[in-house]
């Protein structure tokens, strides 16, 4: 067995874990957005045709070589837990793994990384496109993250052609819909053009998830930033609205703004209010609201809209009508990884677990409870 290996990027979204990771373009052609740390660095470049084809013709040749243990180990071509681990045994490259757990979870996900494939001139991301689906059988769905400046520039007819080759799922991450926060955090990018993008893509075909990030207003902007996103989310309807929220450790360029004062971050509490405040201004769509991001307070606050508003508001606040000290002991458990909504509180066993590990924390670091809810979240980034 050759030990085979193409180019993946650093990161995808979370619900992207069990697709294929593809790279078409390298880091992000933007990189200047405050909040963001993952390619900082990083120098950007589109791949070429014939490199993507080469990475293609890699996983193509891979999924042919594991097919054919896979009849040879009697599974018929299937990726069974004892072919999987045939090949996990042999330490092969990453990208080999990753086809493996691909053919595994037999999703038909294809995920194209980095930041921004729309920045593509249109003939070769079709070409790309449509050379994926020619050398590998079974896709179902194919993703990428866009930027909604760079979608908007491309005409009606180039995301139409872009959906027929393929792609058809796109995240954007808005982040905002306020003007003040999209300028002040560098995001490259206005509300009215988030709009134009949005419901181009949509008129596309292409499925919509757009990424809102609670706690980007800090205390100055939190209500614009509540509201002037519901208003923007109302204008498109997109299919998903995924909350991810702020965070702000030292490598992040934010932090400088934190330290000198430009920037005041909320408090979990005040992100949790705002939260409510734009869910309840989210107006005539059908989106899917999601908050499966780790760094969410309450991962449990999800569902259709408008059908789920109550029930994600009344989740919301179940939490904002507990004591103060319940909020701490939920944050703490959450923070551990034990609760996802306020609900899991019921648990006796995560409880006791939540209580002692409480004890310890005020014992061992007496008024620092507060430092250690902040390092213990930033840690998940
Ligand atoms: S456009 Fe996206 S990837 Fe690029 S810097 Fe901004 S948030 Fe990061």
């Amino acid at each position: 067995m050759k030990n085979l290996s193409f180019e993946q990027g650093p990161i995808r979204p979370p619900s992207e874990a069990r697709s294929l990771l593809l790279r078409f373009t390298r880091n992000c052609n933007w990189n200047q957005c405050l909040f963001c740390p993952v390619y900082k660095g990083q120098p950007f470049s589109r791949r070429t045709v014939a490199e993507v084809k080469a990475d293609i013709d890699t996983a193509a040749e891979m999924i042919d070589e594991i097919k054919a243990v896979s009849w040879k180990m009697g599974a018929s071509g299937q990726v069974t837990q004892a072919v999987a681990r045939h090949f996990f045994d042999r330490n092969v490259s990453q990208s080999y793994a990753s086809v493996v757990a691909w053919l595994f979870h037999d999703t038909g996900s294809v995920f194209i990384q980095d930041a921004n494939n729309l920045v593509l001139k249109t003939d070769p991301l079709v070409e790309m496109l449509e050379y994926l689906q020619e050398r590998i059988q079974g896709i179902s769905r194919i993703t990428s993250y866009a930027r909604s400046q760079t979608a908007a520039r491309k005409t009606q007819d180039e995301l139409d052609r872009i959906r027929q080759a393929g792609l058809n799922r796109i995240h954007v991450g808005m982040e905002s819909g306020s003007d003040t926060v999209l300028k002040f955090m560098k995001k490259g990018v206005t509300a009215e053009a988030h709009i134009q993008a949005g419901r181009m893509i949509k008129a596309a075909g292409i499925e919509l998830s757009e990424y809102w990030m609670p706690g980007l207003g800090g205390r100055a902007w939190w209500r614009e930033h509540a509201l002037e996103s519901a208003r923007v989310l109302s204008a498109v309807n997109p299919d998903f609205i995924r909350l991810r929220t702020l965070r702000v450790p030292e490598p992040i360029p934010l932090y400088q703004q934190v330290a000198s004062g430009e920037f005041e971050p909320q408090s979990d509490d005040e992100v949790i209010e705002e939260i409510r405040l734009f869910i309840d201004h989210l107006e005539g769509i059908t989106s899917f609201l999601a908050s499966d991001h780790i760094m969410n307070l309450l991962q449990d606050v999800e569902g259709y809209l408008p059908r789920d508003k109550d029930f994600m508001l009344a989740a919301i606040d179940r939490y904002l009508d507990l004591e103060p000290d319940r909020r701490l002991h939920y944050r703490l458990g959450r923070r551990m990884g034990l609760y996802h909504g306020v609900a899991d509180m019921t648990r006796f066993d995560l409880v006791a677990r939540v209580d002692q590990t409480m004890d310890r924390l005020k014992t061992q670091y007496p008024g620092q409870i507060e430092r250690i809810m902040t390092d213990l979240a930033n840690q998940m980034i």
